[in-house]
């Protein structure tokens, strides 16, 4: 059966089909999963591609090849977490380099540049929303690597990706971009400059909570060779099945963004007008400082990731996630059912009290992953919350 050639599909198209072709052997409309270590050679050394599943396999090179388009680029390299592709993108560095990070980043990458990579590279961690800072940082640092996550998590700031990376070329360095937030859906980071797009697709991409897995899509070929090397040489290779699994969920990422935005705008809006809101943080409303940015950089909305700050401190922070029950009260995001927790005690309890202070992460933050269900049990279930609080 031939491949056909989708590049000139849109993103939905692209997400089903590509790397989704019939299987040649039965027609199975279905990819098979190839779970299998190792491949049968018909002389030493002549095979068709594949020789063991740490380096390659076939339903993981289908989902590299789902994935790479969807980022409008020409190379993936998928791993088993999110935090091992990060792992990865470290060890191309040199020793010794300077690498300059957002101060607003996933608690584990955090924890990974400080508590692991800290004898290894000299991180600093600066406000990647503030570009006149960011930028004069970029120059005295002349960093190898610029690590950003936009929007920050949990503070939803945004920052311009398109500037900081030529800011970065201009001095040497690889811009890496952290779009699990967005999904490839709302923003493509290789296509504004970045050398690399970085997805945890334990969230958006595969949207169904049930896989952890990371990706990293670029279109350099030698920093592409040098990370399939190191995937080889160090073994965060994604399993057969897991491949499969995420290559299924994605084929609905559009249209599970588009219910996710949706339903985030309607609740955002909400929240901005109750009274027990100090303030409410969405990319979608006006009120966001960057809405302009925003408006540019993701040109088919806003995601559903939302942030409020609730009256009453910590302890009708309490009430409220204690008082919701659509909302599961869990870690993570990007699953298709709404999730709702307390950066200050769960993701982000890593990062010291003073330095989460310091950035505005206090504990009357809540932090909302906005799912796909029916958006009036979202709002009766937020009322259920508030009206549990003193
Ligand atoms: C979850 C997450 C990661 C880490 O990915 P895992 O798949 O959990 O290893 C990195 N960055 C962001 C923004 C995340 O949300």
């Amino acid at each position: 059966m031939e491949t056909q050639d989708y590049t000139n599909n849109g993103f939905a198209t692209r997400a089903l089909h590509v790397g989704n072709q019939p299987d040649p052997t039965t027609g199975a409309i279905t990819p098979p999963i190839y779970q299998t270590s190792t491949y049968v050679q018909k002389s030493p050394g002549v095979h068709q591609g594949y020789e063991y599943s740490r380096t390659h396999n076939p339903t993981r090179t289908r989902l590299q090849e789902c994935l790479a388009s969807l980022e409008n680029c020409k190379y993936c390299v998928v791993t088993a977490t999110g935090m091992s592709a990060e792992m990865l993108i470290l060890h191309t560095l040199t020793k010794g380099v300077n690498v300059l990070c957002g101060d607003d980043v996933y608690g584990g990458t955090y924890r990974l540049f400080t508590t692991v990579f800290q004898n290894d590279f000299n991180f600093t961690f600066a406000d990647s929303s503030n570009l006149e800072l960011f930028k004069s940082k970029i120059n005295e640092l002349k960093p190898a690597m610029i690590w950003i996550e936009t929007p920050t998590n949990p503070l939803l700031k945004i920052c311009d990706i398109q500037t900081i990376s030529k800011a970065g070329k201009e001095v040497g360095a690889i811009t890496v971009v952290d779009n699990t937030f967005m999904s490839p859906y709302l923003c493509n980071p290789t296509d504004l400059g970045a050398d690399i797009t970085y997805h945890s697709m334990s969230k958006y991409i595969n949207g169904h909570s049930d896989v952890v897995a990371g990706a990293l899509m670029l279109n350099n070929e030698s920093l592409y060779k040098d990370l399939a090397r190191l995937q080889n040489s160090i073994g965060p290779s994604q399993s057969p099945f897991d491949s499969w699994l995420v290559l299924r969920g994605v084929k609905t990422l559009a249209i599970r963004m588009q219910r996710h935005q949706e339903n985030a705008q309607i609740i955002a809006e909400y929240l901005e007008k109750h009274p027990l809101v100090e303030k409410v943080t969405y990319p979608g409303l006006a009120s966001h400082p960057q809405y302009e940015l925003a408006k540019t950089q993701y040109n088919r909305g806003f995601g559903g990731m939302i942030t409020f700050f609730i009256k009453g401190g910590l302890d009708n922070a309490r009430l409220f996630l204690e008082n919701v029950h659509v909302f599961m009260l869990a870690e993570s995001l990007g699953g298709v059912e709404s999730l709702i927790e307390s950066p200050a005690i769960m993701t982000h309890a890593s990062i010291p009290k003073v330095e989460r202070e310091k950035i505005g992460l206090t504990d009357n933050l809540i932090r909302l992953s906005v799912g796909i269900e029916e958006v009036k049990d979202l709002i009766a279930d937020i009322d259920r919350g508030f009206a549990a609080c003193k």
